[in-house]
């Protein structure tokens, strides 16, 4: 199967309208077809990410985010897990601190952005600020609807400055997510994932979607651009993810450093 991560792409101005987009892949594909698919893209992540890693030259940032039992962990497990952990680093936002809310929303951030060679992964992110943060008043809306625009200048900077940014919105149904937590209700191994307050978020699904679309709508530049997954096959989800990761590490053209030595010159006695 042939994917194509540009049909899934975001283009700079458009407005986004959830509810027509997949949730579920059109075609969808055995976990174990999906399994061997994926071998041969996580070698060839593997292969980029090592040359990123040698050439200290790019930065990459990776973005996910979701409804609640969207998949994140799991993609995360699939597609960024096997890549060489010292050059590749998960962050996890959770609530902020008392010390990260006497900051501003992007202080907690800016410093997990990536330096040069690395690639970060967000597990949620600044996007928060506009998601729950939103749906729940957090911040009167004076404050928050200000925030896409910090946002954009934000990623714009972290641009200039040479990181490569790529976002996913792992987009599933209200069904789906019903289905994904009560597994977490079913399976002891699994209770732990299960938070009772998920469901005062699902129960503002719609805000929600309507806060997903604003931020996706509103912060999807060319050099930034948000990626919608339909993510309730997963073997798709992950599939998709790992090939859009491929084409943008490719698009880096990267090489590996030019010794500063002539290895032909060299004798290891
Ligand atoms: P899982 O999918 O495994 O449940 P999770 O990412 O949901 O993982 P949790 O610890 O369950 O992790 O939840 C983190 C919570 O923190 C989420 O409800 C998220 O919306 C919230 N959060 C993240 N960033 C912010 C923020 N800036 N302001 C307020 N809440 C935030
Ligand atoms: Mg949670």
């Amino acid at each position: 199967m042939k994917i194509k991560p540009d049909d899934f792409r975001i283009t700079p101005g458009s407005k986004v309208n959830l509810a027509k987009l997949p949730t579920a892949a059109e075609q969808n594909i055995s976990k174990q077809d999906g399994h061997e698919a994926l071998r041969p893209m996580i070698k060839r992540l593997r292969e980029l990410q090592e040359v990123l890693y040698a050439q200290g030259k790019h930065k990459v940032l990776v973005v996910f985010q979701a409804m609640d039992a969207g998949g994140k962990d799991s993609t995360i497990r699939n597609v960024i897990g096997p890549l060489n952990p010292q050059g590749v680093r998960v962050t996890s936002f959770k609530a902020p601190t008392p010390e990260e809310l006497s900051r501003d929303y992007l202080w907690r951030i800016h410093r997990e952005t990536p330096g040069k060679g690395m690639m970060r992964v967000f597990n949620r992110s600044h996007y928060e600020d506009v998601l729950i943060v939103r749906v729940k008043e957090l911040v009167p809306r004076k404050v928050w609807s200000k925030r896409y625009e910090q946002i954009n200048q934000f990623e714009r900077l972290l641009y200039d400055e040479g990181t490569t940014i790529v976002k996913f919105f792992l987009h599933i149904s209200k069904d789906y997510q019903k289905q994904r937590l009560q597994r977490r209700l079913d399976r002891p191994d699994k209770h732990w994932k299960f938070n009772p307050d998920d469901l005062a978020e699902r129960a503002r699904w719609n805000d929600y979607q309507v806060a997903f679309e604003d931020a996706i709508s509103q912060c999807s530049p060319r050099h930034a651009p948000w990626y919608v997954v339909p993510a309730e096959h997963r073997p798709f989800r992950n599939l998709l993810v790992a090939q859009t990761l491929i084409d943008t590490l490719e698009s880096l053209d990267m090489k590996y450093p030019e010794p500063t030595f002539d290895p032909a010159k060299i004798t290891i006695d």
